[in-house]
């Protein structure tokens, strides 16, 4: 027999294919949202992650982790990474590509790309943290011609260079001391006279005689036509400008947390990260948070990991009711 559809017949069975429906969506694939994926899928739920980008997040363009338990002699990001997502898939979390540009939380949870429409049950956001932008002259025009965000992808092509590294905090330090196996001289320049590195960290770094500190400075203006050739400091003690020649610039200063599709909708603090209880709740039901993303004093893969296992175990429970 031939069923003859009319259009809005038609209408709704292409509107089916593309509404896909979970018990579990985890919006974001770095330790956070794949230890989420994990941990959903051995409670039973079908789960979906949604990733942007890559795989890893930022822990998988950090040279080495030595402080992931487990790995002794430290793991390179990329290869740790790769292995929470190879377990992931083991445990049947759907992976996919895509980007989300609208949200509906209230429930059933909706997630619309420019192709898909996904429909969840709990959410687990885990969208991570970028790296935060200096703002000065030159930066914008001369990223990716000798400003970077990251050592592990470019630290090769300064071999023999002289590369200047902003900031004072972990990943700083633990990018600099890297950037001393390709570079001829490691300059780190910091806003105050104390780091706010790992103590073990600054002990490898005062240590390493390619790395030389310039202490209570900031970068005014980064220079150069094609590519980087300099920067303008300005001493905070001494109150005066001066010229420094450079190859490279590495910014390390800190997080910008990937909320913009939540603002107005979850409850953010006043850096934009999202607010949870110790369960990973969001004040809005069936939203839950883990990692870089939300407001959190310790942000290692660790942590994020852990994140990712409450928020599940805390959507399986609201689920259960
Ligand atoms: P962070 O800990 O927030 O440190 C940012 C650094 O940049 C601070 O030293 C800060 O100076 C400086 N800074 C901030 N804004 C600046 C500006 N406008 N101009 C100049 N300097 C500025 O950020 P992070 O190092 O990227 O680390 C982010 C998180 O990841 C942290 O929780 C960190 O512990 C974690 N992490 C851990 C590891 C590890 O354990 N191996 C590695 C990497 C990152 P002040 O000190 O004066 O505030």
């Amino acid at each position: 027999m031939k069923i003859i559809l009319d259009d809005f017949q038609k209408q709704s069975i292409k509107e089916e294919e593309k509404q896909k429906k979970f018990d579990a969506i985890i919006l974001g694939g770095g330790p956070a949202g794949l230890t989420a994926g994990i941990y959903a899928r051995r409670f039973g739920l079908s789960t979906l992650l949604i990733e942007k980008l890559g795989i890893g997040g930022q822990a998988s363009v950090t040279d080495i982790i030595e402080n992931y338990p487990g790995f002794p002699q430290g793991i390179s990001g990329e290869e740790l990474t790769k292995k929470f997502e190879e377990q992931a898939e083991r445990f049947g979390v759907e992976i996919i590509f895509d980007e989300i540009k609208e949200i509906k939380l209230t429930h059933p949870i909706k997630l619309v790309s420019e192709d898909n429409e996904f429909e969840a049950e709990g959410l687990i956001i885990a969208t991570g943290a970028d790296p935060k932008k200096l703002g000065v002259p030159g930066e914008k025009e001369l990223t990716g011609k000798g400003v970077s965000y990251c050592a592990v992808c470019d630290a090769f092509l300064f071999k023999d260079k002289n590369v200047l590294v902003v900031g004072g905090g972990d990943s700083a330090i633990t990018e600099a001391l890297y950037l001393t196996k390709f570079a001829k001289k490691v300059y780190v320049i910091h806003r105050r006279d104390k780091l706010r590195a790992a103590k073990y960290l600054q002990d490898r770094a005062f240590e390493n005689e390619k790395i030389e500190f310039i202490w209570s400075s900031l970068v005014k203006e980064i220079k150069g036509e094609k590519r980087v050739e300099g920067v303008t400091i300005y001493d905070k003690v001494k109150d005066t400008t001066w010229e420094l020649e450079i190859d490279g610039v590495f910014i390390y200063i800190g997080l910008t947390p990937n909320t913009d599709l939540f603002k107005g909708k979850i409850e953010l603090d006043k850096n934009g990260f999202i607010i949870t209880d110790e369960e990973m709740r969001t004040n809005v039901k069936f939203v839950y948070a883990a990692g870089d993303v939300r407001r959190k004093s310790l942000r290692q893969v660790i942590t994020a990991s852990a994140d990712g296992a409450i928020a599940a175990n805390s959507l399986f429970n609201d689920l259960e009711g």
